[in-house]
């Protein structure tokens, strides 16, 4: 039975729909979490996590759903937001089968859901959902989102400097990468060519100096990255990193990252602005993976794809104004942007559904 608490924290959220499956041949306790279908279908990233409750994965689906849905709602797309939680097995007998469970899930929703891939799911396990269901994006026949979302995230840092240094070059602007994985070593390529000063920071040594070598980047370590005297602080690596306790040492006069869930809690949105650091909400800035799924799924071109990331720019320069007429913090500006679009008919339209 669902918990009262956290029936009220999907209300909370403005949700929406709610999907379990249990296979237990399979090993399958999946969560699908439809945070709005308003726009379109809810697409969004599959996560295969242990959990130690079934609450958690439920309150993680359904934090991450809404997430998905102001993402696609900034980055004008006709998408709803959803997620998957799958609470991984401490030993997982058939995979191939256990993605293709999901994969019939999936179909069962008859496309007001489109799976991709996230954390602890690779190209493989998207094949295998592929064979159950077409709502399905980010297969190994599709490529790989990082450098679109590295793409959307140079836009944003080129919106971000205009609004608070006045300038279109990032040429001489020192900015330091937190994570230089997938998203981050791309844009560490992009902002190089850019002819930016680079400083990266990575847990993987071997990656980093990789990275340093060819970039002629200063390697810092993960520890020191906060207190950086730089221009641009870039996380690309982790959630909650802008806390309490890193918040005090930033030196950076902007923040704009990859990372997902960059703040801890909403609060400290404000306090980077009161600390006078230009944040630049995660879920804008890191539209450009999405944006590329959607085009995938449709088949839409790669023109399509470059020119709808461009617009991540244009949207952030709105935002940051608004931020600024307010006085408010520029994520609570894009929040409200998001909810506008959405809260109009989603109270009419998304009933819970529990199946
Ligand atoms: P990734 O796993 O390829 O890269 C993350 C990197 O961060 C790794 O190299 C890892 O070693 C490093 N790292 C981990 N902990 C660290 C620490 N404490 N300090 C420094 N480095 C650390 O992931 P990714 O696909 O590049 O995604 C990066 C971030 O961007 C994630 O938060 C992800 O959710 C978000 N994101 C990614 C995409 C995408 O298209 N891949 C899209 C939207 C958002």
């Amino acid at each position: 039975m669902l918990s009262n608490e956290l029936l009220n924290y999907a209300k909370s959220l403005g949700f929406g729909q709610l999907y379990f499956k249990i296979d237990q041949t399979a090993q399958l306790y999946a969560v699908i979490a439809l945070h709005s279908t308003r726009l379109g279908p809810a697409l969004g990233g599959c996560r295969f996590m242990e959990y130690p409750s079934i609450d958690l994965a439920i309150h993680d689906a359904l934090r991450l759903a809404q997430g998905m849905s102001y993402k696609a709602a900034l980055a004008n797309l006709p998408l709803g937001g959803g997620k998957t939680v799958l609470m991984r097995p401490t030993s997982l007998e058939a995979r191939n089968s256990y993605f293709q469970t999901l994969g019939r899930f999936v179909n069962d929703l008859n496309g007001r859901y489109i799976i991709a891939m996230d954390s602890g799911v690779n190209t493989r396990d998207m094949d295998n959902i592929a064979l159950e269901t077409s709502y399905v994006v980010t297969t190994s026949e599709q490529g790989n989102p990082a450098p679109y979302t590295a793409l959307g995230v140079l836009h944003g840092i080129k919106a971000a400097v205009k609004f608070k240094f006045y300038r279109d070059s990032l040429e001489g602007l020192h900015i330091a990468i937190q994570g230089v994985g997938q998203v981050g070593a791309s844009l560490a390529d992009m902002l190089h060519k850019e002819h930016a000063r680079l400083s990266i920071c990575d847990s993987n040594q071997t990656l980093v100096e990789k990275h340093a070598k060819k970039l002629g980047a200063a390697i810092i370590k993960p520890e020191a990255i906060y207190s950086l005297e730089c221009d641009i602080f870039s996380p690309c690596a982790l959630g909650a990193i802008l806390n309490d306790e890193s918040i005090p040492q930033l030196k950076a006069a902007i923040v704009a990252g990859a990372a997902n869930n960059q703040l801890a809690e909403l609060r400290h949105a404000k306090l980077l602005q009161t600390k006078g650091i230009l944040y630049t909400p995660d879920y804008v800035i890191n539209a450009g993976g999405l944006i590329y799924a959607y085009a995938e799924y449709h088949n839409f071109n790669k023109r399509f794809v470059e020119q709808k990331i461009q617009t991540i720019y244009d949207t952030l320069l709105r935002i940051f104004k608004s931020a600024k007429d307010k006085d408010k913090p520029p994520h609570e500006i894009a929040d409200n942007m998001a909810k506008t679009q959405l809260t109009s008919t989603l109270q009419a339209k998304n009933k819970y559904t529990v199946i």
